[in-house]
Parts: structure tokens; sequence; C-alpha cells
């Protein structure tokens, strides 16, 4: 079957096998890969994807390898620790004025570095209950710090826009609750899912409604997911980005540029670049910290400060996410600028093109 034949999602090795995404060898093994974890290709991100589907960055995101059957040292379920920071299920309170609602646990499609692959997926629990969604709402209503509610799952894209309605309504209807921020993959992975009704359903009245695009590769970024995030923008919805810094995806300076160039034109601001998750067979796809660093100096020097996401590591365990570098500014030694001023630390400051300058300058500089 030729791979850009109208189909529907991909959600089988047999049916990726059909599509040449992987190769009828690679089958057994791969069906191990799938017993474990979702696989879900939608037709817009297959058509994406090259002849070369082994080494193409939007294949290697969401076509399953047999690497994910390798456990490594410190990966776990539960990377950044969600389940020790949900006092009733669906809310995870992990900072003061902010908490996750996690309303589904399905998405489009299924990253193979997915931090809650272990929770997202057909088979996993599929949505909260009424009974369960009634109690988190009862929780953000008794904890008047939270000013954020972020939506996330799965992704809450696919609620149906009606579901969606009501969710923002009876979220905005909580006064101190002043801002909504939804996660998703949606206007990428299916654009035509990002329907003028869908938009709708995401303006509210008494809170404002923020949307947060994962992408990670600049080729995501088609003419259909273009419009896509410009239905949302010129709907007056600001937009943030996500990202998963990935080993053989975005691993390099000039896709990083051109992916954080793709956000901008898209009137969405870089917001997090994040260090790959300790999440179960996800080595493969993981760079080392040292060269996440070396990645953001290089687009310092390379990119617009529009361009500019903030490196960050979630730290297992549930401790949240702290920036991660790299460094531009080391301690020197002190200086007294002249006799009557008091003693100042003098500090060593690199430049984007890694040459090191002190500040305050010595005499003459
Ligand atoms: S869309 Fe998000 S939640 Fe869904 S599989 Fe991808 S990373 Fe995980």
């Amino acid at each position: 079957m030729s791979r850009h034949t109208r189909h529907s999602t991909l959600r089988s090795v047999t049916d990726l096998v059909a599509h040449d995404l992987v190769a009828p060898t690679d089958q057994a093994v791969l069906e191990e890969v799938a017993a474990r974890y979702a696989i879900a290709v939608t037709p817009h991100l297959v058509g994406l994807i090259a002849s070369d589907a082994g080494n193409d960055p939007i294949a290697r995101q969401f076509v399953p390898s047999a690497d994910e059957l390798v456990a490594t040292t410190g990966e776990r379920a539960d990377p950044i620790g969600d389940d020790s920071h949900s006092p009733v299920p669906g809310i995870v309170h992990r900072y003061p004025d902010r908490v996750l609602l996690k309303l589904v646990h399905v998405c489009a499609v299924y990253c193979r570095f997915c931090f809650r692959r272990e929770m997202v997926g057909p088979g996993k629990e599929s949505a909260l209950s009424d009974d369960a969604y009634r109690g988190a709402l009862d929780y953000i209503r008794v904890h008047p710090e939270i000013w954020e509610v972020i939506l996330t799952g799965g992704d809450p894209l696919m609620l149906s826009p009606r579901r969606l309605s009501e969710i923002m309504a009876e979220l905005a209807a909580i006064d101190h609750v002043k801002v909504i921020r939804i996660h998703t993959r949606l206007p990428v992975a299916d654009p035509a899912r990002m329907s003028p009704e869908l938009v709708t359903a995401l303006k509210v009245q008494g809170a404002t409604t923020w949307v947060a695009l994962h992408a990670n590769h600049p080729r995501e970024f088609s003419e259909e997911a273009r419009a896509a995030c410009a239905r949302l923008v010129d709907a007056g919805i600001p937009m943030v980005s996500q990202s998963v810094l990935l080993r053989g995806i975005n691993d390099d300076a000039v896709t990083l540029a051109a992916l954080m160039r793709a956000f901008v034109e898209c009137r969405i601001k870089p917001y997090y670049l994040h260090h790959g998750d300790l999440a179960p067979g996800t080595a493969h796809l993981r760079t080392t910290l040292a060269q996440g660093q070396e990645l953001m100096r290089a687009l310092r020097g390379r990119v617009s400060g529009l361009c500019q996401p903030n490196y960050v590591l979630d730290i297992p365990g549930g401790h949240g996410k702290a920036p991660v570098g790299p460094q531009f500014l080391a301690t020197h030694g002190s200086c007294a600028p002249d006799h009557e001023a008091a003693e100042e630390t003098r500090y060593r400051v690199i430049d984007y093109c890694g040459d090191v300058h002190l500040y305050p300058p010595e005499t003459g500089d």
C-alpha cells in the first residue's frame, strides 16, 4: 500500500508495515513494543515522513523501535513524579499557584519518548470519571492559591468542542482561576481537527486561555499546521511552545534554530526545551545535559532573542523544573572601582561567540 494513500490513523504494527514505515522482518519485535506502549500516527504526519523512514525525524518520533524494550538505569514509569503530587484523581499540585488537570489519557499521536507513556493510550484509564472530575473541580475551588489550571493528559483537545466548552466554563467560574493553559500536540498532529468550533470552545469569559504547542522538528510546521496555529492566535489566544530535545531528531543547532524560528513565525513564543525525561525505553532518544547546554549556547549566537527557549530538566521524583543552563556568568574575583565605592564582585561573562569578558571591565577595557 502506498504511504500517501488516504487512510485512517495507523494504530498497529501491521498498519505500519502496510505503509512501509517498518520492515516486515521487524514486525515480531515491534509487536512486543506495541503490547506495552500505544501507537498512533495520523495520516497528516504519515504524509510528512520522507521515503527513508528509518532516519526521518518525524518517523523517529512516532514509529516504534526495538530500542524501547531496553530499560536503562534510572528510568521509571512516573519520571516526573506526578503520582506523589496528586492529592485527588486527575490533579497534580506541584507548585503553589497552579495545578495540572489531567482530563483524558488519549492523544492523536503517541510519541515514542512520552514521559507519561505508561499512563496514556487505549487500554489505560481513558478519561476521568464524572465523580473524579467533580472531585478535581472541588479541590480547585477550595484552594484559593490556584491561579492557573493546566489542562494536560493525554491531549485535552481530544475532547469534543461541546465538552471542552463546558469544562472551560466551569473552571472560569471559579473566582481565583485566572488562567487556563492547554497543552496539546493537535495543531501539528492533526491540524484539520483544530476546527473553528474547537477554537471557539477554548475562549471563555472570566479566565484567559493560553495554548502550549508541543512540536519538536521544523518539518512539523506544514502549511496545514501553520494554518491551525493561526486559527488559535487570530482568535486572540496567546501561544507558547514546548519541545523535547531528542537525539537524532533535533539535537543539532541548525534544526533547533529552524524549529524555534518556525514557532515564532507562527506567533508562538518559545518557552520550554525539555531535557529528555527518564521514561522507560527512551535512552536511545536522550542526549546528555552537556550536549543540551552546548546546543543552547549555539542557539544564542544563531537566532534572535525571541527564539530562545528555556532549557529545563524535570527533576525526577516530582521536585519540579530546573533551568539547566548553560551559564554565561562566573565569578572572577572582587574589585573596588574607586576608593569610596564598596567592594564589588567581578564576573567573567561569555558572549555569543564564546569569548570571555570581565564585568565590570578592568581599567582601559
Ligand atoms: S502527545 Fe503528549 S501526552 Fe500524548 S504521547 Fe505525545 S508527549 Fe505523550
